[in-house]
């Protein structure tokens, strides 16, 4: 099962993916989570990314679109992945589409969380990432057990510069202008589902299971 999350930065939809990759027992590709982990290495390709990733802009295509063609050519992504942060812009869309056809493979769903804007900067500023893993969390709608440590590996928890209130409205911003165009481009291609991502995270997750099927 080959799925695509779309979504505004904040609609949840890491959470989402992170949930169907365990339950489907797919890979979970963030490509959000690929440049961090390029940051935190100090890698050219981090270097490049973190310039953009600090406005609140995207990374220019050129550096995102080899790195998924890569990425969903590798063994664990036989049998399916779900891609969470990428596409996010009409090329993105048109260059996985190509690189799918000619291995005769297609996406099967583009899951949209829909969260209205008004709601979303509310959201981020309580997220919190894990210094360590990349794990993400939310003060009040997705607590750690212990406060500001990791659940899963015991590192210490930070708001993200790039989930700070005015880098947020930029990135909702670049969301409208650049990847919201993709709910057209997947409705024609009559993959996209939509989910109310307002509601609670186990009743999305639901909504997507109902979606994807047990
Ligand atoms: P995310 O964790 O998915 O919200 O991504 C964090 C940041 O990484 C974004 O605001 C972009 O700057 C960058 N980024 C992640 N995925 C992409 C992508 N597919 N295209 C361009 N930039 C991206």
């Amino acid at each position: 099962m080959k799925i695509i999350m779309l979504g505004a930065p904040g609609a949840g939809k890491g959470t989402q993916a992170k949930m169907i990759a365990d339950k489907y027992n797919i890979p979970h590709i963030s490509t959000g989570d690929i440049f961090r982990a390029n940051i935190k290495g100090g890698t050219e390709l981090g270097k490049k990314a973190k310039t953009y990733m600090d406005q609140g802009l995207l990374v220019p295509d050129e550096l995102v679109v080899d790195l998924v063609v890569d990425r969903i050519g590798q063994d664990d992504a036989k049998n399916g992945y779900v891609l969470d942060g990428f596409p996010r812009t009409i090329p993105q869309a048109e260059a996985l589409t190509a690189a799918l056809n000619k291995i005769g493979d297609k996406v099967d769903f583009a899951i949209d969380v829909d969260v209205p804007d008004s709601n979303i900067i509310d959201r981020m500023a309580g997220r919190r990432a894990c210094v360590s893993c990349g794990g993400t969390y939310h003060i009040k709608f997705n607590p750690t057990k212990v406060e500001n440590v990791c659940d899963a590996c015991g590192g210490e928890l930070i708001l993200r510069d790039d989930d700070k209130p005015e880098t947020v409205q930029k990135r909702l911003t670049v969301y409208h202008e650049q990847t919201q165009p993709l709910i057209d481009y997947y409705t024609k291609e009559q993959i996209l589902k939509s989910v109310d991502g307002t509601k609670d995270m186990s009743e999305v997750f639901q909504a997507i299971v109902d979606i994807l099927g047990e």
